[in-house]
């Protein structure tokens, strides 16, 4: 049985990037059950994509029956049956191939990391992100943010350098820069990624809008900073493009359709000899976890998508010290948190 359904988080704080505001987050939950074993899913729609909760609902049920027919461990077949039967809503794929990959690794017994032959010591330290806001908030946020050895720092707005130097104030922690496409005149762009290089910022994601690749092979020229492909990048098939214009890419689950598209993104970036970040959306710890579980493949993690949210529904993936920590539960490990 396919059970899709909307639920809606609060946001710690109002979350700001270049694109939008927000302080609640509506997303979806997938439950698939065969056998007396629950599979969790979810998918976090995102408007850049036009992705809606309700579209994510009217696919997945669309594609219920097609998925229902299939025997679930054989996981990879039910990914092509996704791949045929919804184009476009890829949040809407992910989350029915992560309660699948989910149910497949309970029912085999296996923590889901287990299934892709990965070590859990080995999962990255998450940056910890802060969006745009006046330079005091980012600078408390900044505070707050102190258990947390490495920053993502949302620009793209006016006050750019008033923020880093604010954040600069307070700590000498490593950052790293989003952009979120906010820059669309080059040489300025340059000029601000020298100056963040002087700030000791780490990497620079989506500097300029996804579809400006040869101002950004322009820039690639110009900058010593190594640049991430986001917005640029959503399937396997967008990455070959990417070499040689970008540096690495920043690779969601709710873009790839899932974890199984992610491995194969994680593979084809090797090969096209580029960086591999792993992203998130503002996910609950379902989605989360599930990004979590391959992240030993990954060099860089911004996973923090659950730590945002103040009402988290579920609980599973931890953070110490930065470190994603995975339990060794089956499938997921993660679970209902329990109301007090
Ligand atoms: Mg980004």
């Amino acid at each position: 049985m396919i059970h899709a359904e909307p639920f809606t988080v609060t946001l710690k704080d109002v979350w700001t990037i270049a694109r939008n505001s927000s302080h609640s987050k509506t997303n979806v939950r997938v439950t698939l059950q065969r056998d007396g074993i629950v599979g969790y899913g979810e998918a976090a729609p995102n408007v850049r994509y036009g992705e809606t909760a309700e579209l994510t609902c009217e696919h997945i049920r669309r594609v219920a029956e097609a998925v229902e027919r299939l025997d679930w461990r054989c996981f990879r077949q039910v990914k092509a049956v996704l791949d045929t039967h919804i184009v476009g809503q890829s949040c809407a794929k992910a989350a029915v191939d992560i309660a699948v990959m989910d149910w497949a690794a309970k029912r085999m017994g296996v923590p889901l990391y287990r299934l892709f032959g990965l070590d859990p010591a080995q999962t990255p330290i998450t940056s910890f992100s802060i969006g745009i806001d006046t330079p005091e908030r980012v600078q408390e946020k900044t505070r707050q943010a102190a258990a947390y050895p490495i920053l993502k720092i949302k620009l793209g707005s006016p006050g750019d350098r008033e923020l880093i130097t604010a954040v600069r104030r307070v700590t000498d922690k490593p950052i790293r820069v989003d952009a979120n496409e906010g820059w669309t005149d080059k040489e300025q762009a340059v000029r601000t990624i020298a100056w963040l290089q002087a700030q000791n910022v780490a990497f620079i994601e989506q500097p300029m809008p996804a579809a400006m690749l040869d101002e950004t092979a322009w820039l690639r020229q110009r900058v010593e900073l190594p640049l991430v492909a986001d917005e640029a990048v959503l399937t396997a098939a967008d990455i070959p493009a990417l070499a040689g214009v970008y540096d690495g890419v920043n690779i969601k689950l709710m873009k790839a359709g899932g974890l199984q598209e992610a491995v194969a993104m994680i593979h084809t970036a090797r090969a096209a000899g580029l960086k591999v970040m792993l992203g998130c959306m503002i996910e609950s710890s379902v989605a989360i976890a599930a990004a979590a579980h391959i992240s030993p493949l990954a060099d860089w993690a911004d996973l923090d998508g659950n730590l945002l949210i103040g009402d988290d529904p579920f609980v599973g993936v931890g953070v110490i010290d930065g470190k994603l920590t995975l339990n060794d539960q089956p499938g997921l490990g993660v679970g209902a948190r329990e109301r007090i």
